[in-house]
């Protein structure tokens, strides 16, 4: 079964992302508190795919040794994972580019680990300011990448780009099946 995962700065909004993509309030604890999703969770999503909600990595403060052990976690998951198709960075579509997800981008880059970005909490934002603030992250991107990754403009509050996600998550399982029958 093909997985998807899902991983972002901790407070980035990924379970209320998750809680959206899902639609079942109860899977993804959403909370204040930053650091909660601590292990791995699998979704099975219409028997079809897993949705893989990764650990959020950038807290300010934690030890060099705990950092050091979430790189090892997260470095091991994607080395390991044979069904994985591709992951989704998280980014709040607030925020200015920060080298802790280009860094990050760059790893699954060098990987050869196919990845989208999911712009969150665009409710946040002014739809002019949603424009600009995504026209400078894809200049950022396109610094270092020859070409741009898919990416979403999401918001769970107001349930903004779900279907966005999904369709895209469907057609790339469609691919994956042709690709099988041929
Ligand atoms: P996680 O740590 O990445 O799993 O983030 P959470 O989903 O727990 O969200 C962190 C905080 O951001 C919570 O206070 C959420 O209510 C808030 N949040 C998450 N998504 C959105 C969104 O789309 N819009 C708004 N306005 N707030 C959000």
């Amino acid at each position: 079964i093909p997985e998807y995962a899902f991983i972002g700065r901790s407070n980035v909004g990924k379970s209320s992302l998750i809680n959206m993509l899902t639609d079942r309030k109860s899977l993804a604890k959403t909370s204040g508190r930053p650091g909660k999703t601590q292990l791995i969770n699998h979704f099975i999503i219409n028997d079809e795919w897993y949705l893989v909600d990764l650990p959020g990595y950038g807290y300010a403060r934690v030890s060099k040794t705990s950092k050091k052990k979430f790189q090892k976690f997260i470095t091991n998951y994607f080395e390991q994972r044979q069904q994985l198709v591709s992951a989704f960075v998280l980014v709040d579509i607030r925020h200015k580019p920060q080298t802790i997800d280009l860094e990050f981008m760059q790893y699954l880059g060098e990987n050869g680990i196919p990845f989208g970005i999911i712009f969150t909490k665009a409710d946040k934002l002014k739809p002019n300011a949603i424009d600009n603030h995504v026209e400078d992250y894809c200049k950022e991107l396109l610094k270092t990448w020859e070409e741009l990754p898919p990416y979403f403009i999401t918001s769970s509050s107001k349930k903004i780009g779900q279907d966005d996600v999904l369709n895209f998550i469907d057609a790339t399982n469609e691919e994956i099946e042709a690709l099988k029958k041929e």
